[in-house]
Formats: C-alpha cells, sequence, structure tokens
C-alpha cells in the first residue's frame, strides 16, 4: 500500500462518520416501550440498538454486530467504538424517520 493511501486510510479511520442505510425492528415491548433495532450503515457494518419510547424515543443502547469488523477500530470482536456515534446515529434516525419506517413494518 502507498504511503498515501496509508494516510487516507488512517484519516478516513479517525473522521468515520456512519451513514444508515435501514432501520429494522427486531423486537419490541409495547407495553414497557423498550425496542430492538437493527441498523444497517452504508459500509456494510450492522448495530443493535436498544430503545426506550417513554417518555420519549431515547437510544439506551449499541453495539455493534459482529459480522464484519469495525470500521473504526477495525477488531472483529467486540468493542466500543459504536457508543461515541450515539448522538450522530440518533440525529439521522430522528431526521429520516426510521423508527417510524421500522414499526409501521
Ligand atoms: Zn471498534
Amino acid at each position: 500500500m502507498s504511503e498515501a493511501r496509508k494516510l487516507n486510510k488512517r484519516v478516513m479511520h479517525m473522521s468515520y462518520r456512519p451513514i444508515i442505510t435501514n432501520v429494522r425492528e427486531a423486537s419490541s415491548n409495547e407495553k414497557s416501550g423498550l425496542y430492538e433495532f437493527i441498523i444497517n450503515l452504508a459500509d456494510g457494518t450492522e448495530c443493535r440498538a436498544f430503545y426506550n419510547r417513554f417518555p420519549e424515543w431515547k437510544m439506551t443502547n449499541i453495539s455493534r454486530l459482529q459480522k464484519t469488523p469495525c470500521p473504526v477500530c477495525r477488531k472483529d470482536f467486540i468493542c466500543k467504538c459504536m457508543e461515541s456515534f450515539t448522538g450522530e446515529l440518533e440525529q439521522q434516525i430522528v431526521e429520516n424517520q426510521w423508527i417510524d419506517k421500522a414499526i409501521a413494518h
């Protein structure tokens, strides 16, 4: 790999920005307001997110499904990287009404 590509790769990791391409409901308990969603990202990463809808929709936990290596640290086992993108992901979910779409199905 050329120096330029190495540098490029490093910069990419530092400035990683997840782009949500799909959200689907994995499980839910309407009474308690607890929901589990599977979030697909543009780079092939899949995450599991837990939400509590009371008093308002709020992501309570997110973790990467270990199907592909982490796009941030490249580990293929458990890491906490996705937690630092909770705000970014929540913002996209609100803007694109992903929850509404996911629970409508
Ligand atoms: Zn990671």
